[in-house]
């Protein structure tokens, strides 16, 4: 479980709300039963349950846990904003499959609008998916879910990222895989490696955004010969990223 940091202390854990209710009524966990807490960044536990209640458990903390589910090359997930909800897919399985950031943008042929002022309810439940399916994984942290930024913000994050990769459906020669063999041997590794997937909305990009992301240093890659859906793009860059970095197969 991943509860707020300041709820994990050296010899305590206090899981409050859904999921002190989860281990209460779902698990109908034990007081002596033993479970893994998060404080959701750098550290794990073992704990022994102690007090169980519906909206408050409290349990020992017993041993330290080692960190070994989170990818040495960290990969964000630039994702188009897709219509529907599309983006809660996105959020889902590429939490499971080992992204730790999404960040959802507005590009020229995005068709949803998105209103920051009336969309707070939509981060809070893209946090809650991230975290849920984190859970789920085993994952050691939660992602981050930026909020929704535009074409330009998108760039200057790609500037920030080690390298960034531009999946673009009408890229003839390059493939992921060889752009990212090349930069993580240009890199000497992939410890500590900040990649970007930049992918498209249902329309695609236009040729200018695919000139204005390769001026801002991104690379043109393709992802195959077929042409995937905006929510699978995502998920098979990053697969193939992680394949090539070690860290699955
Ligand atoms: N019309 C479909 C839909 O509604 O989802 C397909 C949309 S595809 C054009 C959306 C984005 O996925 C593209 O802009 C690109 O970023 C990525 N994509 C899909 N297939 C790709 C491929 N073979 N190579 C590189 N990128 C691809």
């Amino acid at each position: 479980y991943f509860i707020p940091p300041e709820q994990l202390t050296e010899s305590e854990a206090v899981v409050t709300g859904d999921d002190a209710h989860h281990i209460a009524n779902v698990m109908r966990a034990r007081t002596g039963d033993t479970i893994i807490i998060s404080n959701g960044d750098n550290r794990e536990v073992l704990a022994k349950l102690g007090h169980i209640s519906k909206d408050r458990v409290v349990a020992a903390v017993v041993e330290p846990l080692p960190m070994l589910a989170e990818p040495a090359i960290r990969v964000t997930i630039a994702q188009s904003l897709p219509k529907g909800d599309k983006l809660e897919t996105v959020i889902q399985k590429g939490t499971e499959i080992g992204a730790v950031r999404f960040l959802p943008f507005v590009s020229e042929r995005t068709v949803v609008q998105y209103d920051a002022k009336k969309e707070s309810k939509r981060l809070e439940r893209w946090h809650k998916i991230a975290k849920e399916a984190a859970e789920q994984a085993h994952r050691n942290r939660i992602p981050a879910v930026e909020p929704p930024c535009s074409w330009k913000q998108l760039l200057q994050s790609a500037r920030e990222a080690d390298k960034a990769f531009f999946c673009y459906e009408k890229e003839e020669g390059t493939m992921l895989k060889q752009a990212a063999l090349q930069a993580i041997a240009e890199r000497g590794g992939t410890a500590g490696m900040n990649v970007m997937l930049i992918v498209g909305p249902e329309g695609g990009f236009t040729e200018r955004e695919a000139a204005e992301a390769e001026a801002a240093g991104c690379v043109c890659v393709k992802l195959g010969r077929r042409i995937l859906r905006t929510e699978t793009a995502g998920m098979v860059g990053l697969t193939c990223l992680l394949y090539e970095a070690g860290e699955m197969g």
